[in-house]
């Protein structure tokens, strides 16, 4: 089902003398189309959460509507819009197994909706199966592993099968190796179900690995939203660039003059057509070509030995207090004990800011 925001702000007023009003999602519009997994990614406290709970129903927003499909339900509450939800913290019911967890939000269904213990046994089981955690089910939340626990709540989320799937950090609790397989997991899960689901996150190589698009937050604005490979490619302004990619994306103070990109007094790119002035080069770890006579020279810092890559570290008057990263193969690293390595920049790899960080000249 496609899901439609059109204008949508929430405000949060002032509670206290000292304190002032948060907007803490701002004129977002957004369509989602049926069936896509659509990652909000931004630093804590950008918007992420409200925007869900905006979705889920829990809040209303001051103005805007939402729609899924053709139907509104900007003022529906929760329990008739349909859709399921998967938190950070799992918050399962400790007393209860399992399948008694996963069949909670079917026994409280009413009227029409009810379902025979037959029916409601079926559905629990295969969501359960969905997640592939049919064995577990006479265990209690606290004999499963943090991965299992939350395997457990997207079953809970999906067994109402729900219209809307929304997913707030459902991966923070768990180790980096259980992070990864259960994203995969959540991955699969949502192509076998085409449900389409809003996932919330503010690792941004999870919301890389995971969507189809991703909507960047920041401060209850939207950035820009694209799919994955294209914010990288091309982030809108400087705080795209800077939140996107890891290592991240390296920083130089230059100018545009006579068509060309200075980085101190070296030409190091082509920008025909650019206005002169002052601007920030942001440069992609990936971006770098070591070579002799490459045009870019800076003082070598150490080299890091990263299996297939290698990483070279280095330092720029341009680029002050911070090292520069820069990713090559491994069968070109620079002699360790040179003081100086010179690199041509790959031109995609470049990308050339306003000195606000606001606007991508190039
Ligand atoms: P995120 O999930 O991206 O970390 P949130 O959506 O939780 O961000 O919060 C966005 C902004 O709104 C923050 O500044 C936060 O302090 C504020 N906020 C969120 N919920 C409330 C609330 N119930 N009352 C007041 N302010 C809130
Ligand atoms: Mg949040």
């Amino acid at each position: 089902m496609k899901v439609v925001l059109r204008n949508v702000t929430k405000k949060f007023p002032a509670r206290g003398k000292k304190d002032r009003e948060v907007t803490a999602v701002s004129d977002f519009s957004f369509e989602i189309p049926d069936g896509q997994l659509v990652a909000l990614l931004g630093p804590s406290g950008c918007g992420k959460s409200t925007t869900l709970n905006l979705l889920c129903g829990l809040q209303r927003p001051d103005s805007g509507q939402i729609f899924f499909g053709e139907e509104e339900v900007t003022q529906l509450p929760p329990e008739k819009r349909g859709v399921g939800m998967v938190f950070q913290n799992y918050a399962l019911y400790p007393h209860l197994t399992v399948l008694q967890n996963i069949l909670f939000p079917l026994q409280n269904l009413k009227g029409a909706e009810k379902l025979s213990k037959a029916e409601m046994n079926r559905r629990a089981r295969e969501a359960a199966e969905l997640v592939q955690i049919g064995e577990l089910l006479d265990r209690k939340p606290a004999e499963l592993s943090g991965g299992q626990q939350q395997r457990v709540a997207i079953a809970r989320a999906l067994v109402k099968m729900p219209r809307i799937l929304l997913m707030d950090e459902p991966l923070s609790n768990l180790d980096a190796r259980l992070r990864l397989q259960t994203r995969e997991e959540i991955r699969r899960i949502q192509k076998e179900t085409g449900i389409t689901t809003v996932f919330v996150t503010h690792d941004q190589e999870e919301a890389m690995s995971i969507s189809d698009r991703i909507v960047v937050m920041r401060e209850g604005l939207v950035q820009q939203i694209g799919r994955p490979q294209e914010v990288y490619d091309q982030p809108a302004n400087l705080f795209v660039a800077k939140f996107l990619g890891s290592p991240p994306i390296n920083l130089f103070e230059g100018r545009v003059s006579g068509g060309r990109v200075f980085i101190g007094e070296e030409a190091v790119l082509a920008a025909p057509g650019l206005a002169g002035g002052e601007v920030t080069v942001g440069v992609r770890p990936e971006g770098f070509l070591l070579k002799a006579d490459g045009a870019l020279g800076c003082r070598l810092r150490g080299v890091e030995v990263l299996g297939r890559d290698v990483s070279v570290l280095a330092a720029h008057e341009a680029c002050p207090g911070a090292v520069i990263r820069a990713i090559v193969n491994a069968q070109e690293r620079p002699d360790p004990a040179a003081d100086t390595v010179r690199f041509d920049l790959k031109p995609g790899k470049v990308f050339l800011f306003d000195k606000t960080g606001d606007q991508r000249l190039l």
